[in-house]
């Protein structure tokens, strides 16, 4: 897919969901939040729901969690425009209680779909609901900082999930909030493996990013995190990136796909 046929492939899944009303969470909702990022990304992250604040704005992550999900991004040079960000289900639960099973079975093909369009390397997964789309049975407490191979049922046929607790979880627990910028450190590297294998077994010429999705590793190098740079992970980013870089020829969609 080019750029251009994923942004309009996001954007036709986006009309429907504002749209939907194929489960009762589109009877209380205000608005029903899509998700929003770069289609070119080579990351999504994956929450539970949207809460009060994206319901007001159709937004997601706009609150609390959404602020702490910005700064955990800018922990390791990453800006939310150059990811994808989204949920598991689309419209607010009433009193943000917990989605249930057959709503999360009905707004499914949505994430799906916006994983097929997507193609991502790394899908992470913000919270307990997320964890049991992408790594069923597993329980956050001993899976959070971890990954395994996406199913291709799920969309993503050639990703890996990563992982994490939700953000709103450290306001709970304290201490959550180190684990989080732990868990966060370790994502950049789990790209650049992700990156290879795909480009081992081929699926990168076909889905590889371009300009946007590069950025996430290399543009805000000098705001990540100094243990990353001493394991020269930035640097080998950066490397991939150069030949492109040297030749100004960022914009051209055809030379990013070689990765
Ligand atoms: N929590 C979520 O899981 N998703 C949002 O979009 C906001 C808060
Ligand atoms: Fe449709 Fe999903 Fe909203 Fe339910 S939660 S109404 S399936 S968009």
């Amino acid at each position: 897919m080019t750029e251009g046929e994923r942004r309009a492939a996001l954007e036709a899944i986006a009309a429907e969901v504002r749209d939907c009303t194929r489960c009762r969470l589109h009877e209380a909702r205000r608005h029903a939040v899509p998700g929003e990022g770069s289609p070119d990304t080579e990351v999504v992250f994956v929450g539970e729901g949207p809460g009060q604040n994206e319901d007001e704005q159709g937004r997601p992550f706009v609150g609390a969690a959404g602020g702490l999900l910005t700064e955990l991004l800018r922990s390791i040079g990453w800006r939310r425009e150059d990811v994808f960000i989204t949920n598991v289900v689309k419209c607010r639960p009433p009193g943000n209680r917990d989605p249930e099973p057959d709503e999360i079975a009905a707004c499914a093909p949505y994430l799906r779909r916006q994983l097929e369009a997507l193609d991502p390397a790394v899908v992470v997964t913000l919270g307990r609901f997320s964890l049991g789309t992408f790594m069923p049975g597993a329980r956050i407490g001993t899976a959070h900082g971890t990954s395994r191979p996406v199913d291709p049922s799920r969309g993503a046929a050639a990703a890996q999930a990563f992982a994490m607790y939700h953000p709103a979880a450290a306001f709970r627990q304290a201490q959550l909030r180190e684990t989080l910028f732990t868990d966060m450190a370790a994502l950049p590297e789990l790209l650049l493996r992700s990156r290879e294998s795909r480009a081992a077994s081929g699926v990168a010429d076909a889905s590889a990013p371009d300009a946007g999705a590069a950025a996430p590793l290399g543009a805000e190098a000098g705001a990540a995190d100094p243990q990353a740079l001493e394991e020269g992970l930035l640097e080998a980013a950066l490397a991939v990136r150069a030949p492109e870089l040297a030749d100004g020829q960022a914009g051209d969609p055809d030379q990013m796909r070689l990765f």
